[in-house]
């Protein structure tokens, strides 16, 4: 069964006007849900705010205070991130709800998904890309805490690279996090190169797959089936947390890769699949998405694979670049070989 959580003040997380972000997307995530009958299959909850002491498991006073400050005031937390007021309060909300995430797979839930979530460029002391708080990061202190977990499995399939929770959990064996997205040489956040593994006890579990500008489904489906699985039945993660951002669909304004629908409704079974497998518990983070009807589409898709309804489909965009990504692949694993027993 799915879990869904949601708040109404959800949209309150707008970065105004002219900025991509648009506040009303998971509301109207949620309508769209409705309409296609999702609901049918799904439970409903509305989480409450993550504490002050919650979010300070992850993140410094000191940048706890400047957005505390400027929710107040008003301003900018970075140069593409513009802070509204009450800001902190939403912020806090979107992280509460991965938390509930969190927390509903020790209930009678398989499967969980937050509306708002997956801010994965918040870092300890410093943000930007239109992140306050890594939800991501305070859910699995929450649960850690809580529930005595030992492994956590991120699966990062926004198009932006995970930098954020990647910073936090550099040197962490605890929780490895696998970031696909579009190569760094050419999109914000610059960063996620096939090197960068970790570091201390943490070498080897931070794993970054960056695809060339123009990549399509095949490219994805052939790194997805390469590494994945591999490290589920490796890793043995305790929880899986898929931010499943969608600004790696063909339509997006702020990227330039090329999925289409039937790859979310394909990947999330594929994730279900895996998860059913091995540990049961699933929080899905709807991630970034900057074309509205698009983004919404593609969460359709996700949860429709997780309840078994249809997809919505779209015609097939050919990848030219399946070739260099067979090619980084095998530079990827030839990297992480010290610390993984890949077979081939
Ligand atoms: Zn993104």
């Amino acid at each position: 069964m799915l879990a869904i959580i949601h708040h109404k003040d959800y949209r309150k997380y707008d970065l105004g006007e002219d900025h991509p972000l648009i506040g009303d997307k998971p509301e109207r995530t949620v309508q769209f849900f409705k309409e296609r009958s999702i609901f049918s299959h799904v439970d409903l909850f509305t989480p409450r705010r993550a504490t002050e002491e919650e979010i300070s498991n992850v993140h410094d006073k000191d940048y706890i205070q400047l957005v505390k400050t400027l929710s107040q005031t008003g301003g900018m937390l970075a140069l593409d991130t513009p802070a509204p007021k009450g800001i902190y309060e939403i912020a806090a909300l979107a992280c509460g709800g991965s938390i509930l995430a969190a927390e509903k797979l020790y209930e009678d839930y398989d499967y969980s998904m937050n509306t708002l979530g997956g801010f994965h460029h918040a870092s300890a002391r410093s943000s930007s890309g239109f992140c306050f708080f890594n939800d991501i990061a305070i859910a699995i202190e929450h649960i850690r805490d809580k529930r005595r977990i030992k492994r956590f499995l991120i699966i990062d399939l926004d198009v932006h690279h995970a930098n954020g929770t990647q910073d936090i959990y550099y040197s962490d064996p605890s929780v490895l996090n696998i970031s696909f997205h579009q190569d760094g040489r050419t999109l914000y956040p610059g960063s996620g190169f096939i090197h960068e593994i970790g570091e201390g006890e943490g070498k080897g579990f931070t794993v970054n797959m960056p695809f060339l500008p123009g990549t399509g489904n095949d490219s994805y489906f052939y790194a997805f089936e390469e590494l994945v699985p591999f490290f589920i039945k490796e890793f043995k993660p305790e929880m899986v947390i898929y931010q499943s951002g969608v600004d790696t669909h063909n339509s997006d304004p702020l990227a330039q890769i090329n999925l289409t629908l039937p790859f979310y409704f394909i990947i999330a079974r594929e994730i279900k699949n895996l998860v059913d497998k091995s540990c049961k518990r699933l929080a899905i983070l709807l991630g970034g998405g900057y074309n509205s009807l698009s983004s919404i589409k593609a969460y359709y898709n996700i949860a429709a694979a997780i309840v078994d309804k249809e997809q919505i489909m779209e015609g097939e965009i050919k990848d030219p670049n399946l070739e260099e990504t067979k090619r980084r692949v095998r530079e990827l694993k030839k990297i992480l070989r010290p610390y993984w027993n890949f077979k081939r």
